[in-house]
């Protein structure tokens, strides 16, 4: 009732092996109840019944075995309803049920998640194995005609996530989704993966940084994936390469200098003759274990500022950029 309160239940009980009753019927209404009628998937009920049931393996296992989830939608699917037609559309759904079918074969649950937003679930399967299956639909969906039509070509946008120690059925759910909003936001026909250290990281780039602001400042932050005693001699590659110099080494600060200081205090034309001053910053190695559950990634500051005289904000910008692309490179690092 409207205080919440229970006031009693109905129930309605089915005898499967009743006289008369034609041999698999009782399995057409369990299936009914669990497909999408258009596409034949399994419908969200069934999809949440599904993943409620690999959370709680996942857990029994102690987090052992994981499983991705892939949340895909249709880019621009109501231009196809509109210049199509919906019968077009609707085709256009069931084809793409088919292809998802099609091109999964480890045991992977296809659903329709309503409207034309489908999820694929793949157990056993980590986020690099997530992403590359997506990416496999992905390209599968852009080279196929789609809706009985030979010249109608569909793509979809990806976002994939991995369960994880603490997940439930939403979260993970949740940053597939997010994943995927991203790959609309940056293009669509894409696939974009998110993890839970990305999801945490990227409210915290959001907070304002007076740095940001300062045209002699550019900075730039990562997660190194590389074990943390690694960092030290990865910087040091960085540094001989570059020809800079270490004016300082602790355990969560390098300093480094790139490029020469001349007689004049003045910048010079080529990268060799900008002096800038490169500061890293490693992430609390304690707090960086405990924060990514053990796993190999780091969290890196980088900041660049410029020694001597610089007159254009744009000419220090490019060089810092550079310094920081080149920085990034010597790690494999996730955003
Ligand atoms: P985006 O790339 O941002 O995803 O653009 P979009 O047009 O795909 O997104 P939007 O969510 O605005 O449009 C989804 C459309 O899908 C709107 C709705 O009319 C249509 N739709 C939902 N379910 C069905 C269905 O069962 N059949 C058909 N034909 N259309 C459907
Ligand atoms: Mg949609
Ligand atoms: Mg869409």
């Amino acid at each position: 009732e409207e205080q919440g309160n229970l006031q009693g239940a109905a129930e309605i009980l089915r005898d499967a092996n009743r006289a008369g009753r034609k041999p698999g019927e009782y399995r057409d209404l369990k299936l009914a109840a669990s497909r999408d009628s258009l596409t034949k998937l399994a419908n969200r009920g069934e999809l949440e019944t599904q993943l409620t049931l690999l959370v709680t393996d996942f857990d029994d296992g102690g987090g052992e075995d994981p499983f991705c989830v892939i949340f895909s939608d249709v880019d621009f699917f109501k231009s196809i309803n509109d210049n199509h037609g919906h019968g077009v559309g609707d085709q256009v759904l069931i084809d793409m049920a088919r292809l998802l079918q099609n091109e999964t074969y480890s045991g992977e649950l296809v659903a329709r998640f309503g409207g034309e937003e489908f999820v694929v679930v793949c157990p056993s399967t980590d986020l690099a194995g997530g992403v590359q299956k997506a990416e496999r639909l992905r390209n599968a969906l852009a080279q196929t005609n789609m809706g009985g039509s030979a010249n109608l070509r569909v793509t979809a946008s990806f976002g994939v996530s991995q369960m994880t120690r603490g997940d439930s059925v939403e979260s993970v759910l949740r940053r597939a989704d997010k994943a995927l909003y991203t790959a609309k936001e940056t293009g669509r026909n894409r696939c974009v993966s998110l993890t839970v250290e990305q999801l945490e990281n990227s409210s915290f780039d959001e907070q304002i940084d007076p740095e940001a602001t300062d045209p002699f400042v550019r900075k730039t932050e990562f997660t190194a994936v590389v074990a943390s005693d690694m960092v030290v001699y990865k910087l040091g590659g960085f540094v001989n390469d570059t020809n800079a110099r270490l004016l300082e080494v602790a355990p969560e600060r390098t300093v480094i200098r790139l490029g020469h200081t001349g007689i004049l205090p003045f910048w010079g034309r080529t990268d060799d003759t900008r002096p800038v001053l490169l500061t890293v910053e490693l992430e609390n190695r304690e707090a960086a274990r405990r924060a990514t559950r053990g796993s190999s990634a780091i969290r890196v500051t980088a900041r660049v500022t410029p020694l001597g005289w610089v007159r254009k904000s744009e000419t220090f910008q490019a060089r810092a950029r550079r310094v920081l692309k080149t920085l990034r490179s010597y790690f494999v690092v996730n955003d």
